[in-house]
């Protein structure tokens, strides 16, 4: 299997496209450490792979803040005794308003989990990589195609999603040194608890601008994850990877 005798930390386990990169990353081989902020659902991750042969645990997490984060990390070393190699930054929130009518409460929410959050786990886990010597060390952001074109009602989303995209290629910049490589994979529109939000109408306007006619599953974008995580990705460093059914702007 790919990812055999490797540990995965993946954030915002507990739901949508996190879940899912549990159960292909497990499924593959990787020892799976399901994080979220929604602790309950972080279990019931763990608890849907847990037949697989593979050592797997969840953590509470608020990848916003940084006290959260370096406990998370004190865990891992406490159950694993070094570092993941694979870290899979898949927290995110939306808080969707136009522009104008936008709080400054609800834009420095996005921004603090979207961006801030992704900064945090990789400083967080890379200097433990680094220190810990831990070999082939991956780092997946989940972006967005939204970071790349804008959306309507979503200034806060799509900046924080234009800022991981950049983030990502400046990590690749510093840590391939240290044998990191970094990506970024930008979904288009993914069937999950956040397109949940998303009214019936508007799915229908943005199914009719994607080529392929549907949303994708968690699971396509999880087997991309997988991809990124494995050695058979190992001269990829700083790309972004849509996936988006072949959809160009929304
Ligand atoms: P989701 O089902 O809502 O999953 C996101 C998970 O992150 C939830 O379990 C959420 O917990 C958790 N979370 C929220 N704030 C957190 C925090 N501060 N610390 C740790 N965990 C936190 O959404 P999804 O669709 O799978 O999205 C996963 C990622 O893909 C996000 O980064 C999203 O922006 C990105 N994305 C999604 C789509 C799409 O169409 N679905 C498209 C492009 C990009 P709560 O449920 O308790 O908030």
């Amino acid at each position: 299997m790919s990812l055999s005798g490797k540990t995965a930390f993946i954030t915002g386990a507990g739901s949508g496209i996190g879940r899912a990169a549990c159960k292909i990353l497990a499924r593959d081989g990787a020892n799976i450490i399901a994080a979220d902020i929604n602790a309950k659902n972080a279990k019931e991750t763990v608890d849907l792979i847990d037949k697989q042969e593979t050592k797997n645990i969840s953590i509470a997490l608020d990848v916003s803040e940084s006290a959260s984060v370096k406990s998370a990390l004190v865990k891992v070393l406490e159950t694993y005794s070094k570092p993941p190699s694979i870290i899979v930054n898949c927290a995110g929130i939306t808080r969707d308003n136009f522009l104008l009518n936008l709080s400054e409460e609800n834009f420095q929410q996005v921004v603090d989990v979207n961006l801030k959050g992704t900064f945090l786990v990789i400083q967080t886990f890379c200097k433990a990589m680094v220190e810990h010597q831990v070999p082939k060390g991956t780092v997946i952001n989940v972006g967005s195609i939204v970071g790349k074109n804008g959306n309507i009602g979503q200034s806060n989303y799509a900046a924080s999603k234009a800022g991981v995209e950049v983030m990502t290629k400046t990590a690749a910049k510093e840590l391939g040194r240290e044998g990191i490589r970094v990506n970024a994979i930008l979904p288009g529109f993914v069937t999950t608890p956040m397109t949940d939000l998303v009214p019936d109408k508007l799915k229908e306007v943005f199914a009719s601008k994607i080529p392929l006619s549907r949303f994708g599953t968690p699971e396509e974008i999880a087997e991309v994850i997988s991809f990124l995580a494995s050695d058979k990705s190992s001269y990829i460093s700083g790309a972004s990877i849509d996936v988006n059914g072949g959809m160009v702007t929304c």
